[in-house]
């Protein structure tokens, strides 16, 4: 029997839904590369349903009791009096959200004396400690495709909500307003404009293709420089650093994984070097971005914009400056966890528990360490070494009271609307 440990989100904070905004997702043949969806022998859940939170289980209940292993599902993940801390020694598996990781920091693993395979629910294992997982032969895997298009479609939404001020202008009408000029005088069209991906891979490819039907310039650098006929095609300027392609874009989107090649690119020299008044998006990892630089580029103009929904650590602090600082586009981890990727990271998530349960083969491109070497998709984009430092910090998201729990969290939304009915009789 096989002890299973699974971190995910917690429930919506008005439970769970009992009916959804649309009736299904489309059902998809192929990746845009013609890699295979998942294959699981069978899935118990229905696509389009939220799967990704505590009592969604990612779908893996039946199965699991079904075959007899154990499965501890939990969202209480940081600090050392947590229940994934507290479960980490005897588990053999742990999986994990990018959305809410669980660090796998070097103590942490140091503890978990049985665990052999970490799961990705997503993309992305920067929680892991992948220094301390290969020196431990640990194997790490991911989701390997499952959400690239889910951010790709975010990434050209944030940067036209960027360059058009859509989320100023929108809260103008909420606020029941009507003022043009202040909507429109931080608006622009990004026709013409110059755009940079770093990195070319699955969401960055796919972002450079979706921007070309806007008359951009694209740019782009990548560890591997893609093949003559995709950049002919796309009208791709390839830039052998990062610095060159920052010089020259209007626009910069940031889509390599984080490890220690990333870990804070966008500093306050790198930003400097950009074009004034650029905008920078990051769906990558919040620790591609050093922190404070990016707050003092949008407060001296620098930069005109950054948005994006990855922070460090996660969940961010309340007074994380990300929250507050002007001219962002900022949101919580979602961009990968729609309900149609969390429908393919599950049934993932199932094809290689499946897998390593009967003793057969994870799917090479879901790879990032197998048994302590870099292999897969992680032999292609990542570094090995440790970008975990810090992660500790998401415990003060809990000790400031942050909602966790739905009925506190209904407890507390209830208190202003009380206190409007009180304060009214008082006036009445
Ligand atoms: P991918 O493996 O297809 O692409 C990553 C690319 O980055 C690779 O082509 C690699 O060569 C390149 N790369 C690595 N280091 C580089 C460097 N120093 N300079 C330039 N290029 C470099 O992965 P993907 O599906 O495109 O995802 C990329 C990253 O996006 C993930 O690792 C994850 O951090 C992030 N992501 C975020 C979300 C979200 O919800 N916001 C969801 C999925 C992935």
């Amino acid at each position: 029997m096989a002890k299973i440990l699974c971190v995910l989100y917690d429930d919506p904070i008005d439970g769970c839904p009992r009916s959804y905004a649309r009736d299904g997702i489309p059902k998809l043949e192929r990746y845009p590369d013609g890699q295979e969806l998942p294959t699981p022998k069978r899935v118990d859940f229905t696509p389009g349903e939220l799967l990704g939170n505590v009592s969604g289980g990612l779908g893996l209940k039946r199965f699991l009791k079904e075959s007899g292993h154990q499965l501890i599902v939990t969202s209480d993940k940081d600090g050392a009096d947590s229940v994934f801390e507290k479960e980490l020694p005897d588990s053999d598996v742990v999986i994990s959200q990018p959305f809410w990781p669980a660090y796998l920091t070097a103590e942490r693993l140091a503890k978990a004396k049985k665990l052999k395979l970490a799961i990705t629910a997503g993309i992305g294992s920067d929680h892991v400690d992948l220094k301390a997982a290969a020196e431990r032969g640990l194997t790490v895997a991911e989701i390997t495709y499952c959400n690239s298009v889910s951010v790709a479609e975010h990434i050209v939404m944030l940067i036209l909500s960027l360059a058009h001020n859509y989320i100023p202008s929108y809260q103008w009408a909420v606020d029941k307003g009507w003022n043009i000029a202040d909507c429109v005088s931080r608006a622009y069209d990004i026709e013409g404009m110059s755009i940079g991906s770093v990195a070319a891979g699955r969401i960055g490819l796919g972002v450079l293709k979706r921007l070309k039907p806007f008359d951009v310039k694209l740019h782009y650098t990548e560890r591997h420089r893609l093949p003559e006929d995709v950049e002919r095609a796309l009208g791709l300027s390839y830039h052998g650093d990062v610095e060159s392609m920052a010089r020259v874009c209007d626009i910069v989107t940031i889509n390599c994984p984080l490890h220690p090649e990333t870990e804070h690119l966008f500093n306050d020299d790198l930003i400097g070097k950009m074009k004034r008044g650029a905008y920078l998006v990051n769906t990558a990892r919040g620790k591609v971005c050093d922190r404070d630089a990016v707050v003092r580029a949008l407060e001296s103009g620098q930069l005109a914009g950054y948005a994006g929904d990855v922070w460090f650590p996660q969940p961010a602090p309340e007074d994380h400056p990300w929250r507050t600082m002007p001219h962002h586009g900022m949101t919580p981890h979602v961009a990968g966890t729609t309900l149609s990727a969390q429908a393919r990271y599950a049934a993932g998530v199932r094809e290689i528990l499946e897998c390593w349960l009967e003793g057969r083969p994870i799917r090479e491109e879901y790879l990032i360490l197998k048994e302590g070497r870099l292999a897969g998709a992680g032999a292609r984009a990542y570094t090995v070494g440790n970008v975990t430092a810090g992660s500790e910090e998401a415990r003060r998201f809990r000790a400031e009271g942050r909602p966790l729990r739905p009925a506190a969290v209904r407890r507390a939304r209830a208190r202003p609307a009380r206190a409007k009915r009180k304060a009214a009789r008082r006036v009445a």
